[in-house]
């Protein structure tokens, strides 16, 4: 089969011609992929991030986590999915028998795989998921493989960062720094549950963007201070925060905007230049009584919840989808989010 191959980070990434994978036990399935988006974290797989956080392949991989697809070939004691079902791909994996994912928590599980960096993932014509009656989701009849490849990573991230995490609620005043993918689809959530919706960027299209999706006042960070912008727009301070990127300054502002008791979500995993740690005004979010509430992917028993609100809502993850390319044309649009080019979300249709 053709997949793209991560030999080397930051390495030149090429599509190559590999062995098709098999079926790795009797709990797997085969799915051909259909669909597959890129991501902000492809990039930071790339660069070789995440050693500090257990996020850290061992190379060569196939990268790609954002997939949908049809179910080419399943395991014996597989019992919930035959041949021909169309599937969406879930970024994280549950062991199914730790603590968490006992209660359903899959993104908490002890030992979570993440697609494309713990095995090799979807920039491929057909990939092995394991565990897949615990793990695999269905694509609704509502969405395409487009829209189901948009659904698999930063759509449910987002999707349980703000819902979950932030409890966000009608008539919160929001903020959102980074208008990548997941900072359109919190957005989205966002204003679709009544809430008022700031988004900062440093990029007016992306800015644009994030007004057709939902943002009700955008701020552009290079040309205005966005602590004070934030401040004057919500009167006094927001009541949620999400920093959607995952770097020192856009987490500080993000948590620097908020007003009494308010509560940040950070979504985004840092870069090489933090490594994780990020120095915070703990005296700030002590007198403000202020929440900082970390947020991972999406525990499973939350995907049909999701899909209730894509289905009887105005949130589609389809909105973002602003190009589909071939997988030939992946590595160089993976690299180049060096200097965040990309506007909105790029899928690769196979
Ligand atoms: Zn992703
Ligand atoms: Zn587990």
């Amino acid at each position: 089969m053709r997949a793209i191959l991560l030999e080397q980070f930051k390495g030149k990434m090429e599509v190559k011609n590999v062995p098709d994978p098999k079926l790795s036990d009797d709990n797997a399935v085969i799915i051909k992929i259909m669909a597959n988006g890129i991501c902000r974290s492809d990039w930071h797989e790339w660069m070789g991030d995440w050693e500090w956080v257990g996020l850290f392949p061992t190379l060569p991989i196939i990268p790609g986590h954002e997939a949908c697809g049809l179910i080419e070939e399943v395991g014996k004691n597989v019992k919930l999915f035959k041949k021909g079902d169309k599937v969406v791909v879930p970024v994280g994996l549950g062991c199914c028998t730790c603590p968490s994912c006992q209660i359903q928590n899959s993104n908490n599980c002890d030992t979570l795989r993440i697609v494309g960096f713990s095995f090799n993932g979807t920039f491929a014509e057909y990939m092995n998921f394991p565990d897949a009656d615990y793990n695999l989701f269905r694509l609704p009849e509502s969405l395409d493989y487009v829209g189901g490849a948009a659904l698999g990573c930063r759509f449910q991230t987002a999707y349980h960062g703000v819902v979950s995490r932030g409890q966000v609620k009608p008539g919160d005043k929001v903020v959102v720094y980074g208008c990548g993918g997941i900072g359109l689809t919190a957005i989205d959530v966002c204003a679709s549950m009544g809430a008022y919706v700031i988004a900062v960027d440093i990029m007016d299209d992306k800015l644009e963007l994030a007004k057709k999706v939902g943002a009700h006042d955008v701020v552009n960070a290079r040309k205005t201070n966005p602590v004070q912008a934030v401040k004057d727009l919500t009167h006094g301070g927001a009541d949620m925060s999400v920093d959607a990127l995952g770097e020192a300054e856009t987490c500080l502002n993000a948590i620097l905007s908020l007003r009494n008791r308010g509560r940040h979500v950070q979504i985004g995993l840092t870069t090489q230049a933090e490594k994780g740690n990020v120095s915070l005004p703990l005296d700030v979010i002590t007198a403000m009584e202020l929440s900082v509430n970390g947020s991972l992917t999406m525990p499973k028993h939350q995907y049909a919840q999701m899909l209730t609100h894509i289905e009887r809502g105005t949130v589609s993850p389809v909105k973002y989808v602003t190009k589909t390319v071939t997988l030939d044309e992946a590595p160089a649009i993976i690299e180049s989010m060096t200097e965040y080019k990309t506007l909105g979300v790029n899928v690769v249709v196979f």
